[in-house]
């Protein structure tokens, strides 16, 4: 396969032998077909306990860069059956564009280059974007450094819910909204708890370390609740979807007012899922 090198770099995908007592990560299906050639790409955020809902399929119309999936985020609904999203929106056409939708708040979509996501995640919301390794991911809105993680202490073999997501950064934003990113594999060196960061400011690149099969960022939108280890909260609350497809469009849609609505019916548990 011509781009089998391209595919290779990207995939990384963590290996599902004998060793591993704990069933295997099940992977959402990305699947890039081109005029003169197949090529699938296993990806996602995996769970030992539940199968992914979403599953990407995109095609392409640049049969040269079959390895980059599309960032026209409108092409994804079509292939995310579960998917709430109107059939086919685009943001020129969509009644409210996300582009449209405003805050008082300043907001950047939290990787530069190209990506996709999908509207749903397997056991919990969150957003997996699916990006190149080595990608720039950002904070995207103002605020603190929370927590860090650099180092990967993941272990398939006893995978622990406080160490699936590798190395992370959580941002406080000025909003009140804490911003998850994980799977990274490399956090920026300046980051640290308790640094201030400003909207769009590199906080560390797209990876695959953690509880994951291939290069994405892993990212949770919740209320700040214990601030730090409250993996359980931490690692998202309420889908990020929507905000993604604003921001990505240059908008600044928030979401502060779909944070507190969770926490007014949720709390902060303060334990861990059993
Ligand atoms: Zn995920």
């Amino acid at each position: 396969m011509r781009c089998a090198g391209k595919m290779a770099a990207v995939m990384r995908v963590r290996p599902s032998g004998a060793k591993r007592t704990t069933p295997p990560l099940r992977w959402a299906l990305v699947a890039w077909l081109t005029a003169g050639s197949g090529v699938a790409l296993l990806v996602g955020c995996g769970s030992a306990d539940a199968d992914p809902t979403a599953t990407w399929s995109t095609s392409s119309s640049d049969a040269t860069t079959p390895a980059s999936p599309t960032d026209t985020a409108a092409s994804l609904p079509a292939a995310s059956p579960s998917a709430t999203a109107p059939a086919s929106p685009s943001a020129s056409t969509t009644p409210t564009s996300p582009a449209a939708q405003g805050s008082k708040y300043k907001y950047v979509f939290p990787v530069v280059g190209h990506n996709s996501y999908a509207r749903t995640h397997h056991d919990y919301p969150a957003s997996d974007i699916i990006a190149a390794c080595g990608l720039k991911i950002r904070a995207v809105t103002n605020g603190v450094v929370l927590e860090v993680n650099r180092v990967d202490k993941f272990d398939p073999d006893n995978p622990k819910g406080a160490d699936k997501g590798g190395l992370f950064v959580s941002i406080l934003g000025d909003d009140g909204v804490r911003y998850y990113g994980s799977h990274m594999s490399q956090v920026t060196a300046s980051i640290e708890a308790g640094v201030r960061v400003t909207v769009g400011q590199q906080i560390g690149k797209v990876g695959t370390t953690g509880n994951s099969g291939a290069c994405h960022l892993h990212f949770g939108i919740s209320p700040p609740c214990m601030k730090t280890g409250d993996w359980w909260t931490r690692r998202g609350a309420v889908y990020p979807w929507s905000y993604l497809d604003s921001w990505k469009a240059g908008g600044t849609k928030s979401p502060v007012a779909a944070v507190a609505s969770w926490k007014s019916k949720n709390g902060c548990p303060t334990n861990a899922p059993s």
